[in-house]
């Protein structure tokens, strides 16, 4: 007995080993009809179809089990629907979306008008079986694969997002790994960074995975395999609207709300994560350990409370007997002789950058000056490489530091109105209780 507990208790090892897998989930604009845009007013319907919307998943094997890390062009996806895509995936599976704002309504928010849900099912199990496919297809493609990783601190990667709220935080640096064959052919390339997919705006009426469909055809182009990308702390708010790019090119200005802006900002992003993994670092990986911990957060915003009551979310975040939610907050190790090489923190919704990295604002304008700050995400980690992946296997919106709330006036900084963002978080513990469980899991 004793034997059999040191062995479970050891983390499986082996030669590594990884698989891309993809599958198309653009909406059938008939067989779907209407198809409502998510994220930004009701009733805005789909009239046609700019480029194809994408479930990518990248699946890597250290060991016994493996992990799959599926990216998926939605707006966000409930923990009900990655449980959903989990049943038919005999792995540990992670399912991130890339909150595109110009893909339709998976949460149930934007329908055709207040009170009404956007939610197609037929579209959402699309996406579901989709999604489990492209996951089955990546582990049945695992090959030896060696890892090179690379990081990108360009201050360019800031001009590209505009943050409408104090503190001026981004979470901008640019983490990648390209994941190559034992003859050194590419397999797959992910990248990781933190950009409101909504370059389009609110006019827009044809689909389009945004910067993110723009920058995985370059990075495809520029380094080879299937590129998967994966956002980060997106929240409060990190949005290439409002930012003022010039084309260095053309020295044509971009404007909000067109493909040439969207088009720009992912290839530069690409030409940057390309020039980062020509001079990457190859490691060498002999375990995953994938780790996780549902959590049950309070659901304090009256708004969330009557979408769910409305019907919005057609059956899914069906709260707890007090109200709570339940959403799964996790950590991805990948070691190397028991040195962790990368980690990959799994966020359940849009962090406010200052969560991730530190940087929190205390002013007597907020609703709980007093509180103390959370720890921050990759603070915490210990890898010299350092994910997060913001939505991940949920999407509870806003999570907002405690210290920062503000209702109430007076309002942070001396402004005359509220700031923007407490109206679409659950409520001021949500970032206390995710820092919680990332503290255990990382320890
Ligand atoms: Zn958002």
């Amino acid at each position: 007995m004793v034997v059999l507990l040191l062995i479970l208790a050891w983390p499986a090892r082996g030669e590594l080993r990884a698989g891309v897998g993809q599958r198309v989930i653009t909406p059938d604009l008939v067989l779907h009809k209407p198809v409502y845009l998510a994220g930004f007013g009701q009733n805005r319907q789909a009239s046609g179809v700019h480029d194809d919307l994408y479930a990518r998943c990248l699946a890597l094997q250290a060991g016994t089990k493996p992990l799959v890390l599926c990216a998926v062009d939605s707006i966000g996806l409930f923990w009900d629907d990655v449980v959903k895509i989990r049943r038919k995936v005999s792995a540990d599976v992670v399912v991130s979306a890339s909150h595109d704002h110009q893909a339709p309504d998976t949460m149930g928010l934007w329908g055709p008008a207040q009170g009404q849900s956007g939610i197609h099912e037929t579209y959402n199990q699309l996406v579901v079986d989709r999604t489990a496919e492209a996951a089955n297809e990546a582990l049945a493609k695992l090959e030896p694969a060696r890892l090179r990783l690379a990081s990108a601190k360009a201050p360019e990667l800031d001009t590209f997002i505009d943050d409408d709220r104090p503190p001026l935080v981004h979470d901008a640096e640019l983490i990648a790994f390209m994941a190559e064959n034992k003859s050194g052919k590419p397999i797959a390339v992910l990248v990781n960074w933190a950009n409101h997919p909504e370059t389009l705006g609110s006019k827009n009426t044809r689909i389009t995975a945004d910067y993110v469909g723009f920058l995985r055809a370059r990075l495809e182009k520029l380094a080879g395999g299937v590129a998967v990308f994966f956002n980060g702390a997106v929240g409060g708010m990190q949005s290439p609207l409002g930012t003022k790019l010039i084309h260095a090119d053309t020295g044509a200005r971009l404007e909000d709300g067109t493909f040439e802006k969207a088009e720009y900002i992912g290839q530069r992003v690409a030409g940057l994560a390309a020039a980062a993994i020509r001079g990457g670092r190859k490691v060498k990986v002999n375990s995953i350990v994938y780790r996780e911990k549902l959590i049950s957060i309070p659901v304090q915003n009256p708004g969330f409370q009557k979408a769910s009551d409305a019907g919005l979310f057609k059956g899914r975040k069906q709260p707890g007997a007090d109200g709570s939610g339940s959403s799964p907050v996790g950590l991805a190790r990948l070691s190397h002789k028991g040195r962790p090489v990368l980690e990959i923190a799994m966020i359940p919704g849009e962090m406010y950058p200052e969560l991730s990295l530190g940087g929190i604002l205390r002013d007597p304008g907020a609703d709980f000056p007093d509180a103390p700050f959370e720890p921050p995400i990759k603070g915490m980690m210990k890898a010299p490489y350092k994910m997060l992946f913001g939505l991940a296997n949920d999407e509870i919106g806003y999570i907002i530091p405690k210290v920062e709330w503000d209702e109430k006036p007076p309002y942070l900084k001396g402004a005359q109105k509220r700031w923007y963002g407490e109206v679409n978080s659950v409520g001021p513990e949500a970032a206390g209780r995710i820092a919680a469980a990332f503290a255990e899991l990382v320890k």
